[in-house]
């Protein structure tokens, strides 16, 4: 029995679309101890940021259906009350997302919401929430935080406007932060101060982190656990270095051939997954990504179209599993793609 801080056992989550339930993630399951960082990974439409939602609550409660477990620090999220469901969410979790400025207010000072959130949690004066929220955009890194407090969302760039954000999350000291592509509207040298600020208040709070992307190049430097994601399920997990060193599924295979290269000549063509992900009103029999796979036909008796492969450990890695039917992944990895990726 695992004793990780954030442990999800097959969570399914369903909504309505278009009149039908679709199952927008399924059967998914993960830990994440205090300390380190998992990055979900996957197209749009994998389920990533849905099954992420689930984790603080923040579906439509009346129209959605979570099944399975939830449990964060020991509490079962799963069916708990929206007022305490509201109490948790940033005190004990919190989320930040991709788009920062549209995520503050545009009339309030950053210094006033980042206090009001503190005060949402504490029962304390506006001078001391206020002081607190000057020493989060210190300890974010924005210069001359006290002056800074008093300045609005559009005095600040988009990076500076998503260490706001991190602060704000960060105010009440949640042990899980959940971070939506935090990085994705900014450029690369932001991106790389952003993603190395939130590693380390993760090592100075104590956190356990959540790191949702579609870029499995921002995976390496960060994360100890990766989990891809396709078609709302879980298709590879386990430790970075194995996933990304020795990955299993064809799936990871088309995102890492799909990365640009800086060692392949200048103006080389990219390489991106053919086809789309399923349609989830329409969804497959047998594996997900059967459609998309150049590699089905080397598997037996069609069971690609057939048979839902399980998630199970295919390389020495006892750590690392994936959802793949092909006998032998990791030699077909070094034989044939590995290559492809030089
Ligand atoms: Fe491809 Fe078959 Fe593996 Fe699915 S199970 S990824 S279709 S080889």
């Amino acid at each position: 029995m695992s004793d990780a801080f954030v442990q999800v056992r097959d969570l399914t989550v369903q909504f309505p679309i278009a009149g039908r339930m679709i199952r927008a993630v399924q059967g998914l399951s993960y830990d994440v101890d205090l300390g380190r960082t998992l990055a979900i990974v996957g197209e749009s439409g994998s389920g990533k940021s849905v099954s992420s939602l689930a984790l603080l609550g923040l579906h439509d409660r009346r129209r959605s259906v979570i099944t399975g477990s939830i449990s964060i620090g020991g509490r079962e999220f799963v069916g708990m009350p929206e007022a305490k469901l509201r109490h948790h969410r940033g005190n004990t979790a919190a989320m930040i997302f991709q788009d920062a400025r549209a995520s503050l207010h545009p009339y309030l000072t950053v210094g006033y919401q980042i206090a009001e959130a503190y005060r949402l949690h504490h029962r304390t004066t506006r001078r001391a929430a206020r002081a607190h929220a000057v020493d989060m955009l210190g300890r974010v890194g924005i210069p001359h935080p006290a002056r800074r407090a008093d300045d609005y969302p559009h005095e600040f760039s988009g990076g500076m406007c998503q260490r706001v954000m991190i602060a704000m999350a960060l105010v009440n000291d949640p042990k899980l932060l959940i971070a939506d592509e935090p990085t994705t509207a900014l450029d690369v040298t932001v991106q790389a101060q952003i993603l190395g600020l939130i590693a380390g208040l993760r090592d100075e709070f104590g956190s356990a982190v959540i790191l949702i992307t579609h870029d499995l190049g921002v995976v390496t430097d960060v994360c100890d656990d990766v989990l891809v994601m396709y078609a709302g399920r879980g298709v590879e997990h386990g430790p970075v270095r194995s996933v990304l060193g020795s990955p299993t599924h064809p799936y990871t295979w088309g995102l890492l051939e799909s990365l640009p290269s800086l060692s392949g000549p200048a103006g080389g063509r990219l390489h991106p997954i053919p086809g789309a992900p399923p349609d989830p009103l329409e969804p497959l029999p047998g594996c997900p990504f059967h459609a998309r796979c150049e590699f089905r036909d080397r598997v037996a008796d069609g069971r690609c179209r057939t048979h839902l492969p399980d998630l199970a450990v295919r390389t020495g890695d006892d750590a690392h599993r994936s959802r793949c039917h092909l006998a032998v992944p990791d030699a077909v990895f070094a034989a044939e793609i590995a290559p492809r990726l030089l």
